[in-house]
């Protein structure tokens, strides 16, 4: 094909939204640092997801940052940490220079392992803080994680990244823990070119985090500095982007809802090939449709990774897991599967993430089944 069909990619509403925002923004000479486009959207997502409170940072991963500050993570603590994930739910553990504990999946939502979960806590009874991934937009156990979390009296964090509008028990995720962050760097399900958002109902912490991501400046009329700062603050021209995008987030869930069904259907007669499972009370918002192949099946994921990207179709493997990460080669992972034999190990070998981009027309998406569907028919 001549036109590149993508995995996923920044999507603008037809109705021109972001750029309204955006004018707004110049005309009133708010360009930056803050405006009103920072503030509304922080309000507006909180809305949307139902917390009380939201701080727009520079990137989910300073979000994720200021998350772990905001419960005084630091050296000499323990971390436990969904094991199968984008290296940047686990780097600002590292940044707090304290020890992450990666934690296994299970087979039905992909996401940390309950049962793991619980292994972990008998060996380290006292971990900090449990951030736990809401993987390609699936949410994960919460009841469960949340009764172990609550049991052991450890806040959690979601990483919630991938899965904005996703919810579990009619519930957003991102609202389950004591902090929830979200991304909207240029491959999620909205965009903002790049930021983040923490969200909690601790109003007086996120007022903390908003300190502290523009440079912790006391309030003096001198630059007086009483702690360390970062710079990890939406400028209101980003957010401008956001506001607009938010309004069309229902939207995408529900094209990237048929994007998900449409590939379901396909390969419904074949054998070899599993969708990730929707598991039961959740509503995912199918940011990436993800398959699996059968460990026996001839066709490997790299075969249809490499016929695709042949056709100028952009496909990925699953999450490589941290465990399995050079970087972090030092650190403990704990699985509850019997022969040890991790299922996130699993997960990045038999998986392929699928183009879901929600520009994708149906025949383009057409095109992928049927590349697909031939590497199994002639073997
Ligand atoms: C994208 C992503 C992040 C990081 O978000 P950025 O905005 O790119 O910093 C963190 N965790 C997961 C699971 C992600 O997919």
């Amino acid at each position: 094909m001549e036109k590149k069909i993508f995995l996923a990619s920044p999507h603008m509403s037809k109705e021109g939204y972001e750029q309204e925002f955006i004018k707004e923004a110049f005309d009133t000479n708010w360009i930056a640092p803050l405006g009103e486009n920072v503030n509304k959207f922080e309000e507006e997502i909180a809305n949307y997801v139902g917390t009380k409170h939201a701080a727009a940072l520079s990137s989910g991963t300073a979000a994720i940052h200021m998350a772990l500050k905001a419960l005084d993570v630091k050296q000499g603590d323990i971390v436990f940490c969904s094991s199968l994930t984008f290296s940047a739910t686990a780097n600002p553990i590292i940044y707090q220079n304290a020890t992450p504990v990666f934690i296994d999946s299970e087979k039905e939502t992909w996401n940390m392992d309950p049962k793991a979960l619980e292994k972990a806590f008998e060996k380290y009874p006292n971990p900090k803080a449990v951030i736990v991934v809401h993987l390609y937009g699936t949410p994960a156990k919460m009841d469960e994680i949340m009764e172990i979390c609550n049991a052991h009296n450890v806040p959690l964090i979601e990483d919630a990244a991938e899965s904005l509008g996703s919810t579990y028990r009619n519930k957003q995720t991102g609202t389950f823990g004591k902090y929830g962050i979200f991304s909207f760097n240029g491959n999620k399900i909205i965009t903002t070119s790049g930021g983040g958002m923490l969200v909690s109902e601790n109003a007086e912490k996120i007022q903390k985090v908003r300190f502290w991501s523009t440079q912790a400046r006391e309030k003096a009329r001198h630059y007086e500095h009483k702690e360390i700062g970062y710079n990890y603050r939406m400028s209101n021209i980003v957010a401008g982007i956001g506001r607009g995008q938010l309004k069309v987030l229902d939207e995408r869930i529900k094209e990237k809802t048929e994007i998900y069904n449409q590939y379901k259907e396909a390969f419904a007669t074949i054998t070899d090939i599993k969708m990730q499972p929707v598991p039961v009370n959740t509503v995912p918002n199918h940011w990436l449709s993800v398959i699996t192949i059968d460990k026996q099946s001839k066709v490997k994921p790299l075969d249809i990774i490499e016929k695709l990207e042949k056709e100028n179709i952009e496909t990925r493997p699953v999450w490589k897991p941290m465990d399995l990460q050079p970087v972090f080669k030092e650190y403990d992972f704990i699985t509850a599967s019997i022969d040890n034999q991790s299922v996130g190990k699993e997960l990045f070998e038999t998986g392929v993430c699928l183009p879901s981009d929600t520009k994708m027309t149906k025949e383009e998406q057409d095109v992928v089944i049927q590349n697909i569907k031939e590497l199994f028919e002639c073997n």
